[in-house]
């Protein structure tokens, strides 16, 4: 008996020393085991209802670019509360702010947004229906984009406050991605320069650490001035600018023939006369030319600037080209990327309910697309295509002044339609908190092994300044303060 007592106890002391260390195993394999790490995923949590009534009432409000004064001061206020110093309107912009913490090197940036689209109010329901008829919505969910970074900052805040990290953390309160691009002034400004490593995440209907880079663009409009005239009366006294817009899209549209496959322009007519009984004195065309790289739009641009000039002298009018705004292309960082995976994977996938799953069902069903629900799986890194998909971003500015790491986190159902009403239901309800925690979790980890590892960060660096080359950053923005509107 009591020697099978003894074999017994051993058996249990065993299987729990086994157990103890497949634990330990596990968690050493999913980075848990670092302390910081494990804090900052429960700050996250304990921070949560906080951080969702922030992000939903910048959802209700859904501002447009350069007019979120509520979003704006909903989250700089939160972050002066929790003990960040707090600097508004920066770059010129009364949205734009930073919070900043703690003093001395490293200085980690992580940016939020929190913009919204015009015409696309959408209550949180799968069906459509406005909140607010013609008002704006998130749907591109930035409101989820600004709370979850802003996460993130408060937990590695809290680490700094009680010295177990050391260094300056700054969170960035970017406005006015989708118009205007608020951070390209804030870049120009030079108030990314100091940072080490700046770090962002975006919506998406998948997780992955972003390593594809996004096209550069330059957004434009070309005017032409001419004379009014009777058109039937003395036609031959008039000189149509409607005529200098029809002759510059003839040659951008020959142009397409000759530009590399990468290359996207599109346009839209926005003055070409009032009626037709008079020759229109003055026809302007909004158009934006993308590529690839930087320079794929240089070249085209200039080209496109050549057939402005030449359309203007066959209609005998005048022509000007006069450049909005454009975005670099996002210079990508594998080791950044590849630290901000490992975080993704020790995290896991995000669980969903079961009526998260039919609410996203039904809004693939109303939209047309496959129900295939949602995918809260953890996607592998990629490799870096040449060439990337469609769509720019400001952060692709931010990308050429200083390394940059980027996540994608899912808040929306797969193939859902973005910019409009089903990705504002999301961005509003329980998937989109979701996805916004998970994001918070995730960069907050990744800024953990930022601060505490000194030769990672001199990775990151190496890598980045190779990419970047001796390339000198020049943002397209023209001279001159951001177009921010006046009245409402
Ligand atoms: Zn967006």
């Amino acid at each position: 008996m009591p020697i099978f007592k003894f074999t017994s106890s051993i058996f249990l002391w065993l299987a729990v020393t086994l157990m103890t260390m497949s634990v330990t195993v596990a968690m050493a394999q999913s980075g848990k085991t670092n302390p910081n790490k494990s804090a900052v995923i429960k700050s996250v949590e304990t921070h949560a209802p906080d951080l969702i009534r922030i992000s939903d009432d910048i959802w209700a409000n859904a501002e447009t670019a350069l007019r979120e004064t509520k979003s704006a001061k909903v989250l700089s206020d939160y972050a002066e509360l929790q003990g960040f110093k707090v600097t508004r309107g920066v770059a010129g912009m009364p949205t734009a702010f930073i919070a900043e913490y703690g003093s001395g090197r490293p200085v980690i940036g992580i940016m939020g947004e929190f913009d919204a689209l015009p015409g696309i109010s959408q209550k949180a329901q799968p069906t459509r229906e406005p909140l607010q008829a013609g008002a704006g919505g998130h749907g591109c969910g930035h409101n989820l984009f600004g709370a979850g970074s802003l996460g993130a900052a408060l937990a590695v805040k809290e680490l700094l406050a009680s010295g177990k990290l050391k260094g300056t953390l700054r969170f960035y309160g970017t406005p006015a991605e989708e118009a205007v691009g608020g951070k390209i002034y804030m870049a120009r400004e030079g108030l990314f320069n100091d940072l080490d490593v700046c770090l962002d995440w975006h919506p998406d209907d998948d997780i992955s650490s972003n390593i594809q880079s996004s096209q550069a663009m330059v957004d434009f409009i070309v005017e032409f001035k001419g004379k009014a005239a009777h058109a039937a009366a003395d036609p031959w006294n008039g000189r149509s600018a409607l005529d200098g817009v029809e002759l510059f899209l003839d040659g951008v549209n020959m142009l397409r023939e000759h530009v590399h496959p990468s290359v996207r322009m599109h346009y839209v007519i926005q003055a070409g006369g009032q009626v037709p009984n008079v020759v229109p004195e003055y026809a302007s065309v909004w158009m934006w030319v993308r590529d690839s790289k930087r320079k794929g739009v240089d070249d085209v641009f200039a080209r496109v600037k050549e057939i402005a000039k030449g359309a203007g002298m066959m209609a005998g009018v005048e022509s000007n080209v006069k450049v909005q705004s454009g975005d670099y292309e996002l210079l990508v960082n594998q080791r950044g990327a590849e630290v901000l995976q490992k975080n993704i994977e020790a995290l896991g996938p995000i669980q969903y309910t079961k009526e998260d799953i039919t609410f996203a069902r039904k809004i693939q069903e109303v939209t047309g697309v496959d129900q295939a629900g949602l995918d809260g799986t953890i996607h592998p890194l990629q490799e870096t295509k040449e060439d990337p998909e469609g769509g720019s971003t400001d952060v692709g500015d931010v990308s050429w002044v200083v390394p940059e790491i980027s996540a994608y986190i899912t808040t929306a159902p797969i193939k859902a339609p973005w910019h409009s009403w089903a990705v504002v239901a999301c961005a509003g309800m329980s998937i989109g908190h979701k996805g916004m925690l998970y994001a918070a979790k995730s960069l907050a980890m990744t800024m953990v092994d930022l601060f505490e590892n000194e030769p990672l960060r001199k990775d990151i660096r190496a890598e980045f300044e190779k990419r970047r080359g001796d390339h000198v950053y020049k943002p397209y923005i023209p001279d001159g303060p951001p177009p921010v509107p006046t009245g409402n």
